[in-house]
């Protein structure tokens, strides 16, 4: 199938900036370094989400859906983006969101995204980490059902076969701009969290035959289990596509070695990261996703893990309004 055959409804500005950064990469003095700007999507000050969104949404307005459900932690870009989201499409939002770290300050719990959601207008209910968030969104389902409405559940980040087909998409959208800027990418390196855009630029690249090997860096859970979600993933997504079998797990790669003491919770070379494309090349990235991933990549190149006279392309996946939520414990010097 093609993907312009799925129901998809437009949220995202698109195509998103394609940008060589060449301070940093004089910087670091390796291969070249380019950005794929998806913080740029737009939505509530944009991020990787909303690609998958305009998939999901889709399928929620195909369904007659008149509330929208889903779950994130506190600091969710992916809840902001689909608050926003169902704002624009009319919808009610239903958000859970899951204390996933100790002692979070002031400003993680009030600041940043979830400011945002409650500006939005979302109903918020609150979850201690690991609760059973497929239950709990089913019951608020049956509670929509009963008030008379449609409820449409989107998984955490929007990572299932429908979301991530925002990512088969992005990847038709590069490769049409390598053409058009005259360039091409031996490496692209973006972070894996709940793996749809993982799983997503994997299968977009072999369906479309480009062997171009994707690094994902993991920010959550251990790697055999973060390969175990990005390998199903993509295996789902690449038979949704009508492309089975076009993806296999030796194509999907993830290095877990920098996400620190636990997710979202900060590190020295995340930091470091954060402040080095800040005053660099002016761009923001984030502490919890984009910040790991950068440090994960700039390791890789300190490391001489990439060759000098390769070009690499980093996934600017967004999350800068979770800077404001960290703004007490980053390290600014
Ligand atoms: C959700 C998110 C990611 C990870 O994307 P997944 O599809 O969940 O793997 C990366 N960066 C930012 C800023 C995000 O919000």
């Amino acid at each position: 199938m093609l993907l312009s055959d799925f129901p998809r409804v437009p949220l995202a500005h698109l195509p998103t900036p394609l940008e060589p950064l060449p301070r940093l990469s004089e910087h670091l003095g390796g291969p070249e370094i380019w950005v794929k700007r998806d913080d740029c999507t737009g939505l509530a000050t944009g991020g990787n989400k909303t690609r998958k969104l305009e998939f999901s949404m889709g399928q929620a307005l195909e369904e007659g859906a008149t509330t929208i459900i889903t779950v994130g932690a506190v600091q969710s870009n992916h809840v902001r983006q689909t608050a926003a989201a169902a704002c624009k499409l009319g919808m009610d939002c239903e958000i859970l969101l899951e204390h996933r770290i100790a002692d979070p300050g002031d400003l993680y719990r009030n600041s940043g995204n979830v400011l945002l959601d409650r500006l939005f207008g979302a109903t918020l209910h609150e979850y201690p980490k690991g609760a059973d968030f497929d239950a709990a969104m089913a019951s608020i389902a049956d509670e929509v059902s009963a008030r008379g409405g449609v409820p449409y559940i989107i998984p955490g980040g929007a990572s299932n076969k429908v979301g991530a087909l925002g990512y088969v998409g992005c990847v038709e959208e590069l490769l049409q701009q390598c053409d058009e800027q005259d360039v091409s990418f031996d490496h692209f390196v973006t972070a894996s969290g709940s793996a749809g855009t993982h799983a997503g630029l994997a299968v977009g690249l072999r369906a479309s035959g480009s062997d171009m090997p994707v690094l994902g860096i993991g920010v959550g859970v251990p790697h055999d289990e973060q390969v175990k979600r990005v390998v199903d993933l993509a295996i789902d997504t690449a038979g949704y596509l009508g492309k089975p079998g076009c993806v296999t797990p030796d194509d999907i790669v993830v290095d877990c070695s920098y996400i620190g003491p636990g997710y979202g919770q900060p590190t020295d070379a995340m930091n470091e990261a954060v402040v080095l494309l800040a005053r660099t090349e002016g761009l923001l990235f984030d502490p919890v996703y984009t910040g790991k991933a950068l440090a994960g990549m700039i390791d890789y190149v300190r490391k001489g893990r990439f060759d000098s006279s390769q070009k690499i392309v980093f996934l600017h996946t967004g999350g800068a309004v979770g800077l404001f939520a960290y703004g007490d414990v980053l390290d600014l010097e």
